[in-house]
């Protein structure tokens, strides 16, 4: 479970650390919970701390994001560093989660270590919550990207498609960015009649998923086809088509969102 506490607990005895250097993550491909370092470790390795941010509570522990220098060595018998896709499917959801939350706070404080209004180095703001300006008094949250994520069916078919930048044959969903003044609702129209050129009817909310890619946040629907023939836009979408749910093409793994509204559909279209 994870646990957003409102502030850092005031001693990192005891607290775990997810530890990335120059971006990467820093896992200990032998442990259980590879992504979670204890403190005494971070201080064995001598590592040293540019940046760290308050995660919260995992299984009840403090976790913190600690960003380490870039030149700092890590000791290639005992550590992996990688991209957090590595961990999907391997660690609990909730371990995935706060992982993703730390290299998001990570990111965040980096981008926002100089005021974009006026110039001026920021600093933590609100416990820590925040980054503010000491000169303009600007204050800045961490932000989320929201985006459509949608399963269109028609009748026991699914819409799947494959995305030109796929680097294997997957087959998904259609999914885009609301852009500003767009309701979730615009944005899934828009997309899927830019990405194959179809209109939708009638929409269902299914669930959200944070997606730390790098710092997306999932809404996930289902879409009733409606009308227009199947167009790839032949730049994002390579190929498209209806597929029944005995005879899908490779599909997102189920701890995607994508996977979860695939499987949603065909367990309950038999
Ligand atoms: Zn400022």
């Amino acid at each position: 479970m994870l646990d957003l506490q409102p502030s850092a607990p005031a001693t990192r005895e005891g607290a775990l650390h997810i530890v990335f250097r120059g971006g990467k993550l820093v896992t200990d491909p032998r442990s259980p919970t590879p992504c979670v370092l204890s403190h005494t470790e971070l201080h064995v390795q001598g590592w040293r701390v540019l940046r760290e941010q308050f995660v919260g509570a995992w299984s009840g522990e403090p976790v913190f994001a600690v960003e380490i220098e870039a030149d700092d060595e890590i000791d290639e018998l005992r550590f992996q560093t990688g991209s957090l896709y590595q961990l999907i499917g391997r660690v609990d959801d909730s371990l995935f989660t706060a992982t993703g939350r730390a290299a998001q706070l990570l990111d965040w404080q980096r981008d926002h270590s100089f005021c974009g209004r006026c110039g001026n180095a920021m600093g933590p703001a609100d416990n820590g919550r925040a980054m503010g300006c000491p000169s303009c008094q600007t204050t800045l949250y961490p932000r989320i990207a929201p985006c459509v994520i949608v399963l269109v069916t028609r009748g026991r078919e699914l819409l799947l498609a494959r995305n030109a930048r796929f680097p294997r044959p997957m087959y998904s969903t259609l999914a885009g960015f609301i852009e500003p003044g767009e309701s979730a609702e615009d944005t899934l129209r828009r997309e899927v009649r830019e990405e194959v050129g179809v209109e939708v009817g009638s929409l269902r909310y299914f669930s959200s998923q944070p997606w730390p890619f790098p710092n997306q946040l999932m809404l996930g629907f289902f879409a009733e086809y409606e009308s227009g023939e199947l167009t790839p836009d032949g730049e994002e979408i390579s190929e498209a088509g209806f597929y029944v749910p005995e005879a899908l093409p490779p599909v997102p793994p189920p701890a995607s969102i994508a996977g979860q509204l695939i499987r949603h559909h065909c367990a309950t279209h038999r």
